[in-house]
């Protein structure tokens, strides 16, 4: 029997957790989360992405700020408001959403924020804390994927894990989670990436397979034995005539082969997609909580 992994579901879920929390905080008197976003540009995946997580925050009782610049902003002007939020003490964090303008060097920006404020987790700081299991703002795909695995009780001791992609917010470090001393955590793990030789020798090995590479329906059932833990992170965005939105959603995963297959499976949408606004959610409540950096 193969069980479908709810991200959608459990993110209501957390949101309302979190709801509960911040309206807890607010009747003792305290501070009210706020998160800020910063768009630069308007290309369409972004300025969707951006929608839905300020859109998250008002259903978990957060103040959202979003901040706009054109495309045409140079590296200088994104730093100066880098600058200006991080000293803005009414924000408690704020996240650059990505991918930015070819002129823009991405790394100089990610090291400019500030460490406290940096909930997307992508820090140099934050994510050498996470390598030493020390407590930091976990990034929120990741981050997503673990939560996911231990809501529904699945065990990961022991277990090979084989993840495709090797990208800073996803591939990289969920490696490093899933090997970790902890729960979820513990397994072995086998990296894999566009220069991998004979993938589907290592898939076929893998009791939980984690794909993020950004390629339509890539995996297919003759890559994974029965009974596979499936976390399909892709999103792909295909032209469609068929849809309101003018475009449909495919995961990394050819879900019709591979569910069958599968103990337990990702949908796309409704999966890992989700699950990373949640997890943007934690993590801001914490920083406004001081909980990691205090
Ligand atoms: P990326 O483009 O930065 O990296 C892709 C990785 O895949 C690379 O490390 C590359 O080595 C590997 N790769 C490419 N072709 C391969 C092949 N044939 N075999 C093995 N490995 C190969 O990707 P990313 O930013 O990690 O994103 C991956 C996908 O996940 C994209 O579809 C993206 O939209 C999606 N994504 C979803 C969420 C979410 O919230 N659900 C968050 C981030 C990214």
């Amino acid at each position: 029997m193969t069980t479908i992994l709810d991200g959608k579901l459990i993110s209501e879920q957390i949101q309302a957790e979190i709801l509960l929390d911040v309206n807890t905080l607010k009747a003792q008197g305290g501070k009210t989360p706020h998160l800020a976003a910063v768009l630069v540009g308007n290309d369409g995946a972004s300025e969707t992405y951006v929608a839905a997580k300020v859109k998250a925050c008002e259903k978990a009782g957060f103040i959202s700020s979003l901040v706009r610049l054109p495309e045409t902003a140079t590296e200088q002007e994104l730093l100066a408001k880098i600058d200006e939020l991080n000293k803005d003490t009414a924000i408690d964090g704020y996240i650059v959403q990505l991918p930015l303008p070819k002129h823009i060097h991405e790394h100089k920006i990610m090291e400019a924020i500030s460490p406290q404020k940096d909930v997307d987790g992508f820090h140099p700081q934050n994510v050498g804390r996470m390598a030493l299991n020390l407590p930091t703002y976990l990034p929120a795909t990741p981050y997503g994927i673990m939560q996911l695995l231990e809501r529904y009780k699945i065990d990961t001791a022991g277990k090979h894990c084989v993840v495709i992609g090797r990208s800073h917010i996803v591939g990289s470090p969920i490696s490093i989670l899933m090997a970790r001393n902890a729960v979820p955590g513990n397994c072995t793990v086998t990296l894999c990436h566009s220069r991998t030789a004979n993938l589907k020798e290592h898939t076929l090995k893998a009791d939980i397979l984690i794909v993020a590479l950004g390629k339509s329906e890539f995996v297919t059932a003759d890559m994974v034995k029965d009974g596979v833990v499936v976390i399909d992170v892709g999103i792909t965005r295909i032209a469609s005539d068929k849809t309101k939105s003018g475009f449909k959603l495919f995961g990394d995963v050819n879900y019709e082969e591979v569910a069958p297959k599968a103990s337990f499976i990702t949908p796309v949408p409704g999966g890992i997609g989700p699950m990373t606004i949640a997890s943007l959610l934690i993590n801001t409540l914490k920083a406004s909580k001081k909980e990691v950096y205090n």
